[in-house]
């Protein structure tokens, strides 16, 4: 069986590295916004190259606490693609602000800019990109919208880590960006964890107490905050992690041009990459077809592992059922056609020769 992820895998490269990491925290004892953290904070915002860097719970309270952050709540609006995982929408919801989906383009399956003008009203706060996938969006044309109406503009970078966009890292091109360190997104915990890198002085200093509680002495609160820390036990792993980073992201390059180079079947739509082969950092590899589900069991039948990112688009959603008679059809279609083949730092050249055997023998 060729695994769709082998995340087992993964990590048991670093065994004995993330162990002393684990044990350093163990004989510390301290556990919750200690020196693993504060470390971890500091390698990555000089990574990402941002001023600051905040741990989280996960990137969902990221999100949540950048637009809370900047004070968008009630009535106010945040434009956000159409086609994303549910995560980047229900951090607008969960502060009473209201999605306003734009659609994606369909090459390269990110937030089209040419759309976003005709989306934005005077409640209009911030545009909350996702680099999906792991492709930077057109950070430029974004940004330029951005300014001309006075906008924020926030970055989810869950599934980008590392991505490198005219000469800079996502989560350094915009007021804001939110990390996810799920064990599965390129740079992951053993757990949940997340972070935000921004260069905003005023918003990192928010956070820092919304984060904990609203308060940045123990005891006084600031702000009715909430509780969503970075665990020590996770930044010691990630701080291991992040060093294998751009390592992991290049192997996962060597598989996707391998696939973008062999496979020939004209059933099968490839990924289009928009800038240059350090924009992408391959989260997923995505191709799309009319016979999806088919070409899933096809694959299954020889032993190969497939996901689909992602089955449902947000505004069909029960839990967005005030949605449910608007019609976002680039969108829809994407939802319809997709299918992630396997891809992973851990793949080996001879499962990425077989999954392309395969794709090039369905009929
Ligand atoms: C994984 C993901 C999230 C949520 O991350 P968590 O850390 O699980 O909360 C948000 N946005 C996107 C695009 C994601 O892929």
């Amino acid at each position: 069986m060729i695994p769709f992820l082998d995340l087992k895998q993964i990590n048991l490269r670093h065994q004995n590295e993330l162990l002393r990491g684990i044990q350093s925290v163990l004989d510390s004892g301290w556990y919750i916004l200690g020196k693993e953290v504060e470390a971890f904070e500091s390698e990555f915002a000089d990574y990402c190259g941002t001023k600051h860097c905040i741990g989280t719970a996960n990137a969902l309270d990221a999100l949540e606490l950048i637009i809370r952050g900047y004070g968008i709540g009630e009535g106010d609006e945040v434009i956000v693609p159409s086609n994303t995982y549910i995560a980047s929408i229900l951090a607008i919801s969960a502060n009473n602000a209201i999605p306003v989906l734009v659609e994606p383009n369909i090459l390269t399956y990110n937030i089209d800019p040419s759309r976003i003008e005709e989306k934005i009203t005077p409640r209009t706060k911030a545009i909350l990109v996702v680099h999906l996938y792991g492709q930077a969006c057109n950070m430029v044309q974004i940004n330029e919208i951005a300014q001309k109406y006075n906008l924020k503009v926030i970055e989810d970078c869950a599934q980008s880590h590392g991505a490198i966009y005219a000469s800079r890292r996502v989560g350094s091109l915009s007021d804001a960006g939110a990390f996810s360190f799920y064990p599965g997104k390129n740079l992951g915990a053993l757990g949940d964890g997340g972070a935000i890198t921004t260069n905003d002085d005023s918003l990192a200093n928010v956070i820092r107490a919304l984060r904990n509680y609203g308060s940045h002495k123990k005891y006084e609160n600031l702000y009715k905050g909430v509780n969503s820390r970075l665990d020590e036990i996770h930044a010691a792993v990630l701080r291991t992690k992040l060093k294998y980073l751009d390592e992991d992201n290049s192997k996962r390059r060597t598989i996707a041009e391998y696939y973008l180079n062999n496979i020939n079947n004209r059933k099968l739509t490839l990924p289009f990459v928009e800038e240059n082969e350090l924009s992408h950092v391959w989260h997923v590899f995505v191709i799309r077809t009319k016979e999806r589900y088919k070409l899933q069991q096809y694959l299954l039948e020889r032993g190969i592992q497939t996901l689909i990112h992602y089955p449902i688009p947000p505004h069909k959603q029960e839990a967005y059922k005030e949605w449910a008679d608007e019609s976002y059809p680039l969108s829809e279609e994407i939802h319809r056609e997709i299918l992630s083949i396997p891809i992973s730092p851990v793949m080996p050249l001879v499962d990425a020769k077989a999954v392309v055997e395969a794709l090039n023998d369905f009929q």
